[in-house]
């Protein structure tokens, strides 16, 4: 069975005239699931031709503009033609446009609105970005070339060295962006700001990492979360980023901002000039991480005879009672759990308990170290507010860790990372779309789903 694709152009004066694309041959017998319907390979070649036939109309009609000489207004003749190669998403095309000369004072000019250095179409470089924001170039480079007849462009040099650049006007944007609109249809009355640290490996001589900054902003009520990233140092404006995207979620005078953030004083200074004039407090996420470990320790205790089962049991408790005190505000009697924990300890010798000392010690040093940053967090638990997040965990899992982190073995330079960075963040905010950096409201659900993806 053969089927023959012709396209048929529309409108007045051309109506009728057609063009054979492509002759499509598929078996009639569908004994053969198989055999049903079209093949990738037969999608992709008619998504080829359909292409290169559509461009072939939009270059004809485009040919014939004439341009005005910008010197002295004539209209200008076709100096001699040109042809370039352009790469889109469903394959490259070929365009044939005039130059042109203006018959009165010489002057050349370049056609009608057509960009000069245009090797790719803007939805092509988008979709590379979006992929290779979201997998390695080598995987996005694949994929693309897996699925859509994409010729050139699809080699993970050119995905490599494409991404950045898009990364760099997502930047420039994202910084520089003078009167931000509010996405939000109401300006909010509270915004809680997350802002933690995070590492990479570093391909740079003499320094094994680089320091990633990350965190999200969002609406209590339940509205939207936009999330940001810089790597320390690499040019991009941490404290420009948070700026803008509390403007992005309509921040006015009135908003309440609640900041969380670990014992990092250079986030704390990040976040006071970004404009959260309240302290931050410290994230129980990351204290809970913490204890929660000391907890494992503890429950990894032997217990061979009746006194190291009783003490293990005291211990276990203990170390259950000072998670209950942390969270309830009452971290200075936190101290008293653990002096207390210390005079249980010699019940045991050896490796575990060398352990358990570590765990309870660094519980210890943090407490101590982040008693200003404590609130009670069981209270605002009850009133229904944010006690920090495990969010700004996740947000640094995917916006670093899945795509960027240590197990991936690559190694980063500063630039690289923090541009692949600002794609990735525009990814999930929603932001990467026609007019690079320009802000859409996101997807109901997705970040959510990307970060599944990732
Ligand atoms: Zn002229």
């Amino acid at each position: 069975m053969g089927l023959m694709l012709q396209l048929v152009e529309t409108g007045a004066d051309t109506r009728g005239r057609g063009t054979d694309v492509m002759e499509i041959s598929r078996p009639r017998d569908l004994r053969d699931i198989a055999n049903l319907g079209l093949t990738l390979l037969e999608a992709k070649q008619l998504l080829a031709r359909v292409q290169q036939a559509f461009v072939a109309v939009q270059v004809r009609d485009h040919a014939a503009l004439r341009p005005e000489c910008s010197g002295c207004g004539a209209s200008c003749h076709v100096k001699d033609w040109q042809s370039r190669q352009v790469a889109t998403l469903f394959g490259t095309v070929a365009v044939r446009l005039p130059r042109f000369r203006c018959p009165g004072c010489g002057r050349s000019e370049a056609g009608v609105s057509w960009p000069a250095h245009c090797r790719s179409t803007p939805a092509l470089d988008q979709l590379q970005a979006h992929l290779s924001a979201l997998m390695a170039y080598r995987v996005a480079a694949g994929v693309l070339a897996r699925l859509l007849p994409v010729a050139a462009g699809t080699s993970h040099e050119t995905l490599r060295g494409r991404t950045p650049k898009i990364g760099e006007q997502l930047r420039h944007v994202a910084t520089a962006m003078p009167e931000p609109t509010p996405t939000a249809a109401a300006s909010p009355s509270a915004i809680t700001l997350s802002l933690d640290s995070t590492f990479i490996r570093s391909c740079h001589e003499g320094e094994r990492h680089l320091e990633v900054r990350v965190g999200n902003a969002e609406m209590p009520e339940g509205g939207s979360r936009q999330v940001f990233g810089a790597v320390a140092n690499a040019g991009t404006d941490i404290v420009a980023l948070i700026r803008r995207t509390l403007d992005a979620l309509g921040r006015t005078g009135d908003t309440a901002l609640t900041a969380f953030t670990d014992g990092c004083s250079g986030l704390r200074a990040i976040l006071a000039a970004a404009g959260v004039t309240g302290p931050p407090s410290l994230d129980w996420f990351h204290l809970a991480m913490r204890l929660q470990h000391a907890k494992q320790v503890a429950e990894a205790l032997p217990a061979d005879d009746p006194n190291q089962q009783q003490a293990k049991a005291e211990i276990v408790a203990d170390v259950e009672r000072l998670r209950w005190r942390t969270w309830n505000g009452k971290a200075k009697d936190a101290q008293v759990t653990l002096k207390r924990l210390r005079t249980l300890l010699p019940t045991f010798k050896g490796k575990p308990i060398r352990k358990l000392k570590r765990a309870m010690r660094a519980v210890d040093r943090y407490l101590r170290s982040q008693s200003a940053w404590l609130i009670n967090y069981a209270e605002r638990w009850r009133a229904g507010l944010r006690v920090g997040t495990s969010l700004t965990e996740g947000t640094a899992n995917f916006l670093v860790n899945k795509r960027m982190a240590k197990s991936q073995q690559t190694r980063w330079s500063r630039r690289g990372a923090d541009l692949l960075l600002q794609v990735r963040c525009a990814v999930y905010n929603g932001a990467l779309g026609s007019g690079f950096g320009q802000l859409f409201e996101p997807a109901p659900s997705s970040g959510l789903h990307w970060a599944e993806a990732a």
